[in-house]
């Protein structure tokens, strides 16, 4: 190749637009090979001091991130055959190689070395943590093993990551694998025509007329929420509830035996660092002290939740006898007999909602909210290249004007683009030796994209999605911390990650906010205040039996993880029923096998940390209420900014939360925003 590969440039931002697929898979094997000889070089010269070991690493990470981060990026957001077989390969040399660097016990020793010094505890706090946390992720790849131990921790290692896959898989298989074909409309009666032709798109995908019913999401919530007649329902909660299981009609994807070897494994891999249990190993990395904490947050969440849902089913029941004549509600019919009464009692008119948040003015308004809170200005910069001609730039500008962050936002759904809407990390902050690099950040959403001369119309979830968002971003671009291995969200526990994103989230249910970045596409009018109530509102319905859901999970997740027992194995249905016994208003039937399609900790990263969702809300709630009332020293939002976001994972996270809030994190605040304040 004669052209220099722009993946490793030495620019301030990557050159997008010249980035192409070939480029991808000889920088990556470049980025590792330059990677390993750094690491080398801090190993061989035997040095013991922060700047020859720990900087000299964080060097290493950093050239190395900056080459993988805009192929990771470009295969999420432009996906092309060429593209995604490079992101594969250089995938999988990744791995390895970052496998191989986790076993480096030369490099740990080096490390070491450093946290052995006399003056190590006099190093400022953010060099000591990430001392700490290097130490600690080291210890976690098992770099201290010997002989039989080392080779079985790797070979669960590899088994776990091969079961994970296979669950996933057997959970979507299982999911493809039922349909139900339907010819005759009325059979759909109370199906809305939008989610008929979801259906009928099913059904053409498979060359068939009429409409297929199937069991993925939308078909599934389709049916559930709004089909009127009964046995239809029947069939689709038992297959869904059953999927991958011994109970369902199929059992090619029974998952019983994947799970009891999952958890073996785990519950072997935690023993051999020297864990009690897979709970305490997945802990370690949290803010949560251990299971039992966790557990007891999640009790008192349920024993206050318990008295609010079980008026919610009084209610959902006395509904149902006088609208529907129902006298006995089942499980399938609990989400139809609440979304009837959504929407009677509080019925949004979601795309009516729309007009008055065209994207324009809710982009507009989103920067005046951050640049109110945090003394920043977004301004959007042009002429930056990318991978895509709808994507922005802004660069980020301090009080002084000085350009200190950047972030691209990539906002429209379009083809080859993974669906969602999520943030990721361009570029860490780093102050090097003779460099400094500011941080840049990745907002990714799918919202619709303009129509004709008509601007992009999002919907008011949008609004919450671009708000969550952006509190990941700003906990990115807004770090003082230098270093960055526990700059931004590098470091930051998994349970608290998420305080900032749903912080910000609350602000699109702040009558003000919400109301001065609204304005009809038509008229200019602003959001009707009623409107505004009655989302409000909307969003507080049957917030008891919604919150016990997430705790039965939560609880089923620890407990499964914390009480396994290699004589009796996993006891799945028995956890289950107990959990359900102590938390659920709703008693699913006793051939539910919710748990066979519980990808989140069976094929995803959740593993005794389903939690955390709850977890982070307890901080975010808490964090938000403070903020509002806002007597903290020169006001919430700095004072956010200062402990929370800048301030990263160069502390622990209980430290920051209680250095923002003066106190440890209370439940109340929870409770009251998801409006189960007794
Ligand atoms: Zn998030």
């Amino acid at each position: 190749m004669t052209s220099p590969n722009p993946l490793l440039a030495d620019t301030d931002l990557p050159d997008f637009a010249a980035i192409k697929a070939a480029h991808v898979v000889p920088a990556i094997e470049e980025a590792i090979e330059q990677h390993r000889a750094a690491i080398a070089q801090i190993t061989e010269e035997q040095a013991d001091d922060f700047g020859s070991v720990i900087l000299a690493a964080e060097r290493a990470d950093f050239l190395l991130s900056r080459t993988w981060s805009p192929v990771g990026h470009l295969a999420g957001v432009a996906d092309t055959p060429e593209l995604r077989e490079a992101h594969a390969s250089a995938q999988a040399l990744m791995t390895s190689y970052l496998m191989e660097a986790g076993q480096n016990r030369a490099h740990h020793d080096a490390v070491a070395r450093v946290a052995a010094r006399p003056d190590f505890a006099g190093l400022p706090p953010a060099q000591k943590r990430a001392v700490d946390l290097a130490l600690r992720a080291f210890r976690l790849a098992g770099v201290a093993l010997e002989g039989e131990a080392r080779q079985r921790f790797l070979d669960i290692g590899v088994a776990l990551s091969d079961l994970s896959t296979r669950f996933g898989n057997a959970v979507l298989d299982a999911t493809e694998a039922w349909s139900e074909h339907v010819t005759d409309e009325a059979a759909l009666a109370g199906v809305p025509e939008s989610d008929k032709a979801i259906l009928a798109a099913y059904a053409q995908e498979k060359g068939l007329p009429g409409w297929l019913i199937t069991l993925r999401q939308p078909s599934v919530l389709a049916i559930l929420l709004h089909a009127d007649d009964r046995a239809l329902r029947e069939r689709v909660y038992r297959a869904h509830n059953t999927r991958a299981s011994d109970q369902s009609d199929d059992r090619s994807h029974d998952n019983s035996d994947r799970i009891e070897q999952i958890m073996a494994l785990r519950h072997e891999a935690a023993q051999i660092l020297g864990f009690n249990d897979s709970a305490a190993h997945s802990l370690e990395t949290k803010m949560a002290a251990d299971a039992d904490e966790a557990l007891a947050f999640l009790d008192d969440l349920a024993r206050r939740a318990r008295p609010v849902g079980e008026k919610e089913l009084e209610e959902a029941r006395a509904f149902a006898a006088e609208h529907f004549g129902l006298t006995e509600l089942y499980p399938w019919d609990l989400s139809y007999v609440a979304e009837a009464m959504r929407r009677t009692l509080h019925g949004v008119d979601q795309e009516a909602l729309k007009a008055y948040f065209p994207l324009p003015r809710v982009l507009a308004g989103t920067q005046k909210l951050i640049e109110r809170l945090f003394d920043v200005r977004l301004v959007e910069r042009s002429g930056v290249s990318t991978w895509h001609p709808d994507v922005l730039f802004y660069d980020v500008q301090d009080a002084s004007g000085e350009v200190v962050a950047g972030v691209y936002l990539d906002l429209f759904a379009r083809a080859g683009k993974r669906g969602g809407a999520w943030m990721d990390v361009c570029r860490a902050r780093f102050r090097d030796a003779d460099a400094f690099h500011r941080p840049i950040a990745y907002l990714t959403t799918n919202f619709a994209p303009p129509a004709g001369d008509r601007p992009s119309l999002v919907t008011h979830n949008d609004v919450v999605t671009l708000f969550h968002e952006f509190g990941h971003v700003l906990h990115h671009l807004l770090t003082e911390v230098d270093l960055p291995s526990v700059g931004g969200i590098s470091g930051v526990e998994w349970d608290a990650v998420e305080l900032p994103s749903q912080f910000m989230e609350n602000f699109a249910w702040e009558k003000d906010t919400l109301i001065g970045l609204s304005g009809h596409v038509d008229t200019g009018e602003p959001l009707p205040e009623p409107l505004f109530d009655r989302l409000l509102a909307a969003r507080q319905f049957q917030a008891g039996l919604a919150i016990l859901r997430q705790i039965e999970f939560a609880t089923f997740d620890l407990t499964l993880h914390r009480d396994y027992h290699p004589a009796q194995g996993a006891r799945v249905i028995e956890t289950l029923e107990r959990v359900r016994a102590a938390v659920a208003v709703v008693r699913p039937p006793e051939w539910n096998r919710f748990a066979h399609a519980f990808s989140h900790i069976f094929a995803g990263g959740y593993a005794a940390g389903y939690y955390s969702y709850l977890w982070a809300e307890l901080l975010s709630a808490d964090a938000f209420e403070i903020f509002s009332h806002a007597d903290l020293p020169g006001g919430g939002a700095s004072a956010f900014r200062r402990e929370i976001l800048a301030a990263g994972a160069s502390r622990p996270a209980a430290d920051n939360f209680r250095a923002f809030a003066g106190r440890a994190p209370e439940v109340d605040a929870l409770l009251r925003s998801r409006g189960l304040a007794a």
